[in-house]
């Protein structure tokens, strides 16, 4: 029976005896009721110069660090408790003898294995031995903080690594991709707007924190023309509120299909300054008309897009009935807005013509 190492409060390691020729004995770690089988030893004890073997597992066990060192009949091993692997440090001549157990003495220089080889179980022709081993980091690596080597994505893992300051071992893993199915906690730092990309933070309490672009917001593509021009009055089929003398594209907001007409309905003045009359037109990208208004400027009686003396004479022959004013010419004709057209809007218009009044209101 080889010596039992405990490591920690209900964790230790043996040699359990296999009893088989196919199998000899284990390395076993046992952590309360639960017994794992590390490693196996399949080599038999033989009896010196025969074919005959010693029933029994004859290794012994000790611990420095990390590492276990047990052995065979004719090697010394060096198990690593944190990876599970076996390596072998030592194999010996057997023509004097087999290994029959092995104590492990840590000291500053290393670790020194001694082993005692005989020819048999009762120790006959024995011999001690020792050498020393001088394992990478048998108290464990000294790593370094990890470091992000692929960034983890929405769609896709990443990946981080760190090394050892000591031996420079190296271990690598897995970052699991950014969602908070997998832990992390999603908050938006910079709200996306259809002007900018936004930018969203990913915190795991293992992995770190990973920030993320949020894609501008689409333009929202207008379906009428209230919600495609800005800062104008729709009332009616009608719009006003445009500045005398400015053009459509001067009230578009983004990248919108837009086209200005003249009275008729055939002419094409997008790029002209707006008059009385005028028809806007919005269109979706199958051109297809969505919505129209008629252009209104209060006081453009006349349709030619300025205020002069057409307007007045238009609007003195409508008081007279000669011929009425209709549509969007009889809407720029209330000067005064006060809903009603009189002889008050045509005072008014007058008096602006003449410098005196101040400019027509167009809202
Ligand atoms: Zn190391």
């Amino acid at each position: 029976m080889s010596p039992v190492i405990f490591v920690d409060e209900g964790v230790c390691y043996y040699i359990k005896q296999g009893g088989s020729e196919a199998l000899s004995g284990s390395l076993v770690k046992r952590e309360g009721e639960t017994e794992t089988v590390l490693a196996n030893i399949t080599e038999l004890w033989y009896v010196q110069n025969s074919t005959a073997y010693y029933e029994g597992c004859f290794s012994g066990l000790g611990l420095n660090g990390r590492f276990l060192y047990l052995n065979t009949p004719d090697k010394i091993i060096r198990f690593d408790t944190s990876t599970n692997t076996s390596e072998t440090i030592l194999t010996i001549d057997t023509s004097n003898g087999y290994i029959y157990g092995l104590k492990v003495s840590p000291s500053d220089d290393g670790c020194i294995i001694t082993y005692l080889t005989a020819t048999d179980p009762m120790i006959s022709n024995a011999a001690i031995h020792s050498f020393t081993d001088n394992p990478d980091c048998p108290d464990g690596h000294n790593y370094g903080e990890w470091e992000v080597t692929i960034q983890p994505k929405e769609d896709s893992e990443g990946e981080r690594g760190r090394t050892c300051k000591d031996c420079g071992n190296t271990e690598t893993e897995v970052i699991p991709s950014l969602s908070t199915e997998n832990g992390y906690v999603y908050t938006v730092e910079i709200p996306a707007t259809t002007q900018i990309a936004g930018q969203a933070k990913w915190v795991h309490p293992e992995y770190g924190t990973f920030y993320t672009v949020i894609p501008k917001l689409p333009e929202p593509s207008a379906t009428t023309l209230n919600e495609a021009l800005t800062d104008l009055s729709f009332f009616d089929e009608y719009v006003k509120g445009f500045d005398l003398g400015s053009k459509i594209a001067d009230y578009i907001e983004g990248d919108l299909n837009i086209a200005v007409y003249k009275a008729d309905g055939t002419t094409v003045v997008t790029d002209d300054k707006l008059a009385t009359g005028y028809i806007i037109k919005l269109f979706d990208d199958e051109n297809n008309v969505l919505d129209t208004a008629t252009v209104v400027i209060v006081g453009d009686t006349s349709g030619d897009g300025s205020i002069n003396a057409m307007d007045y004479i238009a609007l003195r022959l409508h008081l007279l009935d000669i011929p009425p004013m209709t549509g969007a010419k009889l809407k720029a004709a209330d000067v005064d807005g006060n809903n009603s057209i009189n002889k008050f809007d045509y005072i008014y218009l007058r008096l602006y013509l003449l410098g005196i009044n101040p400019a027509i209101s167009q809202n």
